[in-house]
């Protein structure tokens, strides 16, 4: 037990590594191949390198996402080959690894297992209770730092990043009842490729969405704006999300429902910078044209409270909905109890007025009636279906692995030497899928970010 975290300096972290306990994340890398494919000769160095550098990129993003809260550490790294399976069954071969290496695992404590000599197929990371839960990545492959963040965010808690598709005329409308709401929007469980938890490619490494930030106070208090109650207006200026001071996001609720958006900026700076092609690509995701650009995002939680999805715009001319809100827009509740204009962008800051309805005040308009028949055909999402296929959207850069993309989830019940830890996986240790990323498509190149945490 470390006796006391007060006056830690977290500042610096020097090679000795002062991280308080409560922070500390051991991570055990061990990595197999499958025997029925060839065996390289070098006693897995070049692949234990090769994932020590792509997991340390992936526990920088965190450190940096969490405000010091995460940090990821890698305590040990084995050889134990013959025992993986590339598309066989992965449960068992976890299990088979898990028990070569010891693994015990613990609050906190995380066992990655890559089978080396794979030439890609989906990840899967267990999606525990929260940060301390400690978890399970299984990646057939080498993975890339994008694959090996994502993952590490499910052992988190982290659900998935997607994207609010309502019908026509609805901008922020209630999920259908396969996400446990009762109203006719559809969801893109994987289309937003803003945030680390949104499909992952090699390239897609980006930063933790501010709902999830704000909900584990990794956000602090004074760098988000809290909008509450009836009758409010209020000016609220935000800088782009990645800064490291100022306010950087709203949390506003609506009072006639109850129901709380989010609202940041993103601007092609730090880790929001580098998104392949980024503005005007249009990708298609449950039936709707979406937009990609930086821009105000909105955004609320889904489900389980763990998963994010944005708002986007309702329907242009063009048909197009854009993933993010310009100067001159604004988003209304369908219930018409909260109002965000954006009233100026200007690249470093946007300027937002947040007005609530007075309170006993009749809605402006009157609710969207339920669609109830829209219901019948929803595809199942999560972890008992098919997330949109991105790939074939939105193609990956040519170092890519172009199997890349959301494939089959997997429930992965077994968590080998976990269950009996006291770790709280019960509420859903469901196998979550990402991307396959074949052997060489590996990191993206990015200069590391300095940041001064406090
Ligand atoms: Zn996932």
């Amino acid at each position: 037990m470390i006796a006391s975290s007060a006056g830690l300096a977290i500042t610096s972290l020097g090679a000795s590594g002062a991280v308080a306990a409560e922070k500390k994340h051991p991570i055990t890398i061990a990595v197999t191949t499958d025997p029925a494919l060839p065996l390289p000769n070098d006693n897995g160095a070049a692949y234990i390198a090769e994932i020590k550098k792509s997991v340390s990129a992936a526990a920088e993003l965190w450190s940096d996402e969490s405000d010091g809260n995460v940090e990821f550490s890698i305590e040990a790294t084995r050889w134990v080959p013959g025992l993986g399976t590339c598309d066989g069954d992965r449960g068992h071969a976890r299990s088979e690894v898990s028990k070569a290496v010891g693994f015990t695992g613990g609050p906190r404590k995380h066992l990655i297992v890559a089978v080396g000599n794979c030439t890609g197929g989906s990840a899967t990371g267990s999606v525990t209770s929260g940060p301390d839960s400690g978890g399970a990545i299984y990646v057939p492959g080498l993975g890339s730092g994008g694959t090996y963040a994502h993952e590490l965010g499910h052992n988190l808690g982290f659900g998935h990043a997607g994207v609010l598709v309502c019908p026509d005329g609805i901008v922020d409308g209630s999920l259908t009842a396969d996400w446990g709401e009762k109203g006719s929007c559809k969801g893109s469980e994987y289309d937003d490729a803003w945030d680390v938890q949104g499909a992952t490619r090699s390239w897609m490494f980006k930063p933790l969405s501010s709902p999830n930030r704000i909900r584990l106070g990794w956000l602090p208090a004074d760098r988000y704006e809290v909008v509450k109650g009836a009758g409010v207006n209020q000016k609220v200026t935000i800088r782009s999300r990645d800064n490291e001071s100022g306010l950087v996001a709203v949390q506003a609720t609506d009072p006639t429902t109850g129901r709380t958006f989010y609202v940041e900026l993103s601007q092609p700076v730090d880790r929001d910078k580098g998104i392949e092609d980024p503005d005007g690509r249009i990708t298609e995701a449950e039936g709707a044209k979406l937009r990609r650009g930086y821009g105000v995002r909105i955004l609320r939680y889904v489900g389980k409270g763990t998963s994010t999805m944005v708002v986007p715009t309702a329907a242009g001319s063009d048909g197009v909905r854009n993933l993010y809100w310009s100067a001159g827009e604004t988003f209304e509740t369908t219930e018409a109890g909260l109002r965000i204009e954006i009233v100026s962008n200007d690249g470093g800051q946007a300027t937002l007025r947040i007005g609530t309805t007075a309170d006993g005040e009749e809605p402006l308009r009157a609710p969207a009636p339920a669609v109830a028949g829209l219901d019948e055909d929803t595809p199942a999402h999560g972890d008992s279906g098919d997330p949109a296929d991105t790939a074939t959207a939105d193609p990956a850069p040519a170092a890519d692995a172009a199997a890349e993309k959301p494939t089959d989830t997997t429930t992965e019940a077994s968590t080998p030497n976990l269950a009996s830890s006291g770790t709280d996986l019960s509420i859903g240790v469901l196998g979550l899928v990402l991307v396959g990323a074949g052997a060489g498509a590996f990191m993206i190149g990015r200069s590391r970010l300095v940041r001064t945490r406090r």
